[in-house]
């Protein structure tokens, strides 16, 4: 496995030696740092690409360590990945992205914060998890959260492994009344055949495409993915949207929604309730 799995460790060799000794270390401090409180979420803005008020934040998770600070996710997912602690980490985002929308929309002023949407990326192994949609649906019970109003991100890769699985998983899932986005869309093999048989409601354009829309060819190629979620009614969302450019190009290919730097950084919840506090005002 690419994220070295157990099975492809070679302690002989003094490099890799390090590697397995870090992540080891980290996997260790990882499990201490949710009680700690060193764990927390940021949200990044998902906004209509033609100016619309904030229509979704997608939570990301940060890890605030004492001694290595700001420790990167593709770091630590990983990591929490390999040693099955993603399913208590996972579980956590959850129920914290869904305290925050919550608490976003007891605060007075903040306009649309009724209709805003919270975004939280699952991991294969919480999807593999048979209490997964029972702890959806309670998280969203014990904050009295409209289900429609959670998205959950997952990728390709996570529903290619075992197809019949994933999708009656999803369905369970879709059954609570939540809405469901493939993560990182386009980068994965060529699930594009099984696409319409599973109870997905969004895309999420992958950044590599939105890099790609200076070129003809990179546009040809947005434009083929952008018109493919459409056919299939998926409601495409690029993600890694750093200039004007980009953005323009994708509202004339018909993409209605994004996200990226270009919009915003994933910000703390603070900086999210001003912002829906400006929506309010306008
Ligand atoms: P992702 O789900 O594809 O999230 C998007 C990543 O792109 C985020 O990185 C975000 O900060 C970054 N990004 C957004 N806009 C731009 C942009 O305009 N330019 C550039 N260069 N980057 C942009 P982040 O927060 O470092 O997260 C990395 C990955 O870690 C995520 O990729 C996701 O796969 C994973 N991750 C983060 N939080 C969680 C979580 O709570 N659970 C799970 N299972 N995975 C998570
Ligand atoms: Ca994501
Ligand atoms: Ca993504
Ligand atoms: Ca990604």
């Amino acid at each position: 496995a690419k994220n070295g799995g157990k099975d492809d460790l070679c302690i002989f060799d003094p490099i890799m030696h390090d590697v397995v000794e870090d992540r080891l270390a980290m996997s260790n401090e990882l499990r201490g740092a949710l009680d700690r409180g060193e764990l927390s979420l940021h949200y990044q803005p998902i906004y209509g690409i033609k100016g619309e008020p904030l229509v979704a934040v997608e939570a990301l998770m940060r890890w605030n360590h004492p001694v290595r600070g700001a420790v990167p996710p593709v770091e630590f997912i990983p990591v929490a990945e390999a040693s099955g602690l993603i399913v208590t980490l996972g579980a956590w985002a959850l129920d914290e992205a869904c305290r925050q929308l919550r608490q976003w929309q007891d605060t007075p002023d903040t306009g649309t914060a009724g209709q805003l949407q919270v975004s939280v990326n699952l991991s294969a192994r919480q999807l593999a998890d048979d209490d997964l949609p029972h702890l959806v649906a309670q998280t969203l019970a014990r904050h009295d959260i409209a289900p429609h109003r959670l998205i959950l991100e997952i990728t390709e890769s996570m529903m290619i492994n075992d197809v019949e699985a994933a999708i009656r998983r999803l369905r369970e899932l879709k059954d609570l009344g939540i809405q469901l986005a493939v993560d990182d869309f386009g980068t994965g093999y060529s699930s594009l055949g099984y696409l319409r048989q599973f109870p997905i409601d969004r895309v999420k354009i992958d950044k590599s495409f939105v890099d790609q829309l200076g070129t003809s060819q990179g546009r040809a190629l947005a434009e083929g993915i952008i018109n493919l979620a459409h056919s299939l009614a998926l409601e495409p969302i690029a993600e890694g949207i750093e200039h004007e450019y980009q953005s323009t190009a994708l509202d004339d290919l018909g993409c209605r929604f994004g996200q990226g730097y270009h919009f915003a950084r994933p910000e703390s919840p603070d900086m999210i309730t001003r912002r829906l506090a400006d929506n309010a005002q306008r």
